[in-house]
């Protein structure tokens, strides 16, 4: 009988992103990972570009729909737009990047190595991002050691101002 090798599937070829989208992407979100906040600095690899809302759902490569993220986050993303909340079973969008305040959805437990969520939208993205994974917050506890972790808490993450059109 004659093999037919099963389909494989060819994940989606990402749309590119512009060097100089990528540029401004950078100095808004600075070089770390919109989700988590992980820095490129401390996890030494280079942050992903994320889909906030997923080119295979019609996303663009437009500067209110992209965001840097980790290698972790971007693959526990994946293409979803959904998670559940672990409280209250609810499923929600995920936190926004651009549209949220970080600080208003998440904060960091007393030790600065698990992130807490604050909301629906905020607890649904750290289970599914799995935000507290054990390698990360092992890698969290040495960076607090180190004094580079958190990032500095002043800062308005996940929002670029008050003066962005796209903030609620
Ligand atoms: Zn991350």
């Amino acid at each position: 009988m004659p093999f037919f090798p099963r389909p494989v599937h060819h994940p989606r070829e990402a749309m590119p992103v512009s060097s100089a989208l990528r540029a401004l992407i950078a100095e808004r979100d600075q070089p770390r990972c919109a989700y988590c906040l992980t820095t490129e600095e401390n996890c030494g690899l280079r942050m992903h570009v994320d889909h906030i809302i997923p080119e295979v759902a019609g996303g663009l490569s437009t500067l209110d729909n992209v965001c840097l993220a980790c290698f972790s986050c971007n693959v526990a993303k994946a293409a979803r737009q959904t998670a559940v909340d672990p409280l209250t079973g609810e499923t929600v969008s995920f936190f926004h990047p651009v549209r949220h305040r970080w600080h208003d959805h998440f904060a960091w437990d007393e030790r600065k190595t698990r992130i807490l969520g604050l909301t629906t939208h905020g607890r649904a993205t750290v289970a599914a991002l799995q935000m507290n994974n054990d390698t990360m917050v092992r890698a969290r506890r040495r960076w607090v050691s180190a004094g580079w972790h958190p990032p500095d808490t002043k800062k308005d993450y996940g929002t670029q101002g008050t003066n962005d059109p796209m903030r609620k």
